[in-house]
């Protein structure tokens, strides 16, 4: 099939060419200078890696995809920002670790390295000069001294809790790395809960705000929308029962206040500080004590559970209802958690299941006090709980038959008159927990004086640098309790002896910030200069993976709102824009090891090259959704890119490195007009592609094009096939940078990252396509551009290249092909 004569496209000798050129002229560096030419800048930043092993394919489709933005942003005119960095401290380093007694540093150091190499391999256009690693004292020092930023401000803060802790990994989890079943995010254990001291930083702070601002920002719809149920903001009251005989008032909040009269029991949480306290010296003492211990082992998901029996243990006390001054009996019970509220409630059997079913279980009167609006002959114990709305019975006559809805108002109103509640809100969000008993992190710089109590390590002195220890294994402690040369130290403020905090900081706080570091990376006076993040900040495009959707992206919105109240930011949120990217499957599930369904980045673009590797994944479906790898689909977008470097490499041999002027015009005829038209189309559905993230579509328009140019190679004049396979070159480079550049070269002479997007012209954008129906088994899998000229083969590719009949034609043989011009293509599989 291939002539002899005719040159062929190899990927290895076409891509090192390139890199090499990017590499020795340091292409993609931006400095932080104002540009003479008084171009815009824009921040274009792919989640920073976790270097663990080698990259896998959603890293591939991740940084492809942020570099084609990237470069769609440098085309348009713009300074781009496109910086690259690893998340290096964390868990796998240091379980490798305890297993093989290699350094974690050496196992991150070894995973970098070919990070960096594959990354280079693929071409992704990076700002080498700004790299960083979050495990490097130079970057730690800054998270050490943001921590003391936060600590002087008060938002970080050292406080006895029970907490989420990991049996197998030996460590305090956060509550956002606890599944919903209570297992460990990591390790997939049972989470436990202890008491012990630990470091929180004051997220519940910013609450309002973290809600507010989401409204500012321009990210996925249901991005915000789990971020604001994690922030789960509710509204209601606060109302103080008190406990008469020890004479302290318990607030609970009720999102119910309209069936305070309701109430006719109190229940604690068993973590709730005061439980022992209350049952001390009581008969339930003993029995207390016990149901707490037992209690605090069950997960928050079995605590929950409406259908689970109800257990719990009366604590000998009795509290006041404020709107009735009822006495009324106090239990700890397992159903009501710490983390709700003020780890009280007030409790409504008639209005509450799970109230309803305790009552039950304990014997406990259930008194209706919202009855179904127009009245109800059915108002009997028998219709209990009733959660719906009504009227107010039995409340007294300040009170009776007000609708329940404007008795929210009326009794909190109430309660604030007489001084016993007020109306208050409530966020599900709690405290972030930092401190992590692990060695490979960030030390926490403060220390513990005898006379002075914590000190905050002095700015000078930073970073508090890890130390080299023999044994990572955690007991229970930080493996850094015994490192003895780290752990005594002297008081900064007194000079006594001292020890250090021995807990590392979680690994969110590391990323927490990193994308300022970008801005002003080598500076090792300060964090950052001001300066430098006025040309940057905030991000213009972030991309990653939804599975950030509340932890990372919500503490990293938080610290900017800190630091900016601190006066080190002047902006409110980090990532103006969010795209996140869909999973990359493989037979329809998700790779993995165990499943032997893993396809590596590096075997594929050794085998293919890396513009097919980084062009299929664009290509395959919709960035934003999962997409199942084929192995046939990468050999058709290797085809593609061979087929479109030869043909340019034909037309070079004939026309020369021409220039970047093309003399062709809309006086054009016949078939050089056609060709014309539909590069000019390709202008337009590409750019418009590209500003909606429509990768594939946009891809699949240069596939059109080339076709086109196929078809019409023996009847169209030198200069237009240049123009239109030159132009075809300079759509396709954000996604096949390498090949791009090489067929614009040889068709141009010129440098294709350097010059401007092409502009699509108007008057030639009439219509000479139409949408071309494509069917399997006669189902309509998708429609796709066809130029009016297209013959019956070109048509049939056309099909076959459409994303969603390549979804349904893998594995499958093509028995018969139906072309109707004009109209559609049926291929018949079995
Ligand atoms: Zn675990
Ligand atoms: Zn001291």
């Amino acid at each position: 099939m291939t002539e002899h004569a005719e040159p062929v496209y190899n990927p290895r000798d076409v891509e090192s060419r390139w890199q090499r050129v990017w590499a020795d002229e340091r292409t993609w560096e931006v400095s932080n200078e104002l540009d003479a030419g008084g171009r815009d800048n824009a921040y274009v930043l792919e989640m920073l890696p976790y270097p663990s092993g080698e990259p896998h394919i959603g890293h591939l489709k991740c940084y492809a995809l942020g570099d084609a933005i990237a470069h769609f942003n440098r085309r348009l005119g713009r300074r781009v920002l496109h910086p690259m960095g690893y998340d290096a401290f964390g868990l796998p380093a240091e379980n490798h670790a305890i297993k093989t007694g290699e350094h974690p540093r050496d196992s991150t150091a070894a995973s970098i390295a070919s990070f960096q190499r594959q990354f280079r391999s693929w071409g992704i256009s990076i700002d080498w000069s700004r790299e960083l690693a979050t495990h490097e004292p130079s970057y730690y020092r800054w998270t050490q001294w943001i921590f003391l930023e936060l600590f002087r401000a008060g938002l970080a803060y050292r406080k006895e809790a029970a907490v989420k802790w990991c049996p197998h990994d030996q460590t305090v989890l956060a509550n956002e790395q606890v599944d919903a079943d209570g297992r460990c995010e990591r390790c997939g254990n049972l989470v436990e809960v202890r008491q012990l001291e630990q470091w929180f930083l004051r997220i519940t702070d910013f609450a309002e705000r973290l809600l507010g601002d989401l409204d500012t920002i321009d990210w996925p719809a249901n991005v915000k929308t789990m971020q604001r149920n994690w922030i789960g903001r509710s509204e209601g009251a606060e109302v103080a029962f008190r406990c008469e005989e020890l004479g302290i008032d318990y607030p609970v909040f009720t999102t119910r206040p309209d069936t305070l009269f309701g109430a006719t029991f109190f229940v604690m949480a068993p973590e709730h500080p005061d439980v022992l306290r209350l049952a001390e010296g009581t008969e339930r003492e003993h029995e207390v004590r016990e149901y707490v211990n037992v209690a605090l082992n069950e997960t928050n998901e079995e605590r929950g559970n409406v259908e689970k029996p109800k257990t719990g243990v009366p604590l000998g006390r009795t509290v006041t209802n404020p709107v009735n001054g009822e006495q009324i009996p106090m239990y700890v019970a397992d159903y009501v958690l710490m983390e709700y509220g003020t780890g009280a409630i007030m409790a409504v059997p008639a209005h509450d299941e799970r109230d309803h079913a305790f009552a039950t279980a304990f014997g406990l009167p259930i008194r209706r006090v919202i009855e179904p609006a127009g009245g109800s002959d059915a108002a009997d114990e028998d219709v209990l709980p009733y959660t719906g709305d009504g009227v107010l019975v039995g409340c007294g006559a300040e009170f009776d038959g007000i609708a329940n809805r404007d008795a929210l108002t009326e009794i909190v109103r109430w309660l604030d008159r007489e001084g016993k509640g007020h109306g208050a809100v409530n966020y599900r969000l709690r405290d972030w927990l930092i401190s992590r008993q692990r060695y490979w992190g960030c030390p926490i710089p403060v220390v513990y004086c005898e006379s002075c109590g914590i000190v905050p390590v002095p700015a000078e002195e930073l970073p508090v640098e890890l130390p080299e220890i023999e044994d990572y294994a955690p007991r229970g402690r930080s493996p850094l309790a015994s490192a003895e040369e780290f752990l005594s130290t002297s008081c900064p403020s007194c000079g006594g002896p001292a020890r250090r905090e021995t807990d590392t900081m979680d690994t969110f706080v590391d990323s927490s910030w990193y994308f300022l570091r970008y801005c002003d990376a080598r500076n090792d006076e300060a964090p950052w200069d001001g300066g430098a993040l006025g040309e940057w900040m905030p991000v213009d495009q972030y991309i990653g993976g939804v599975e950030h959707a509340i932890l990372h992206l919500m503490y990293a919105r938080f610290f900017c709102k800190a630091l900016a109240d601190l006066g080190h930011l002047d902006f409110q949120e980090p990532f103006a824009a969010l795209f996140t990217q869909g999973m990359v499957t493989k037979d329809g599930a998700k790779m993995s090891k165990s499943k032997g369904n893993v396809v590596s980045p590096a075997s594929i673009v050794e085998r293919v090259g890396a513009d097919t590797a980084r062009c299929y994944i664009l290509f395959v479906g919709p960035p934003d959704q999962d997409a199942d790898w084929s192995d046939a689909g990468v050999e058709g977008v290797h085809r593609f890119l061979g087929r479109l470097w030869r043909l340019s490499a034909e037309t070079a041999e004939r026309t020369g490195a021409a220039g970047e002027d093309f003399d062709v015009s809309a006086e054009l005829q016949g078939e050089d007009l056609i060709l014309l038209r539909k590069t000019h189309w390709a202008i337009d559905k590409v750019s418009g592609d590209l500003r909606r993230f429509a990768f594939n579509t946009a891809i699949a328009a240069v596939m059109e094009l080339l076709n086109d140019c196929s078809r019409l190679r023996d009847s169209v004049g030198d200069e237009t096939m240049r123009f239109a396979l030159a132009t075809g070159a300079s759509l396709l480079f954000p996604f096949a940078p390498h090949v791009s550049a090489d067929v614009y070269e040889r068709l141009t002479g010129a440098r294709v990252w350097e010059a401007g997007w092409p502009d699509a012209q108007e008057e030639l954008l009439e219509s000479d396509a139409y949408e071309l129906v494509c069917q399997v088994n006669g189902k309509l899998r998708d429609r796709v551009q066809a130029s009016t000229g297209a013959g019956p083969d070109e048509l049939k590719e056309l099909c076959k290249l459409a994303p969603n009949v390549q979804a349904h034609l893998d594995g499958k043989e093509i028995v018969k092909e139906i072309v109707v011009p004009g109209k559609l293509v049926n291929l018949v599989v079995k």
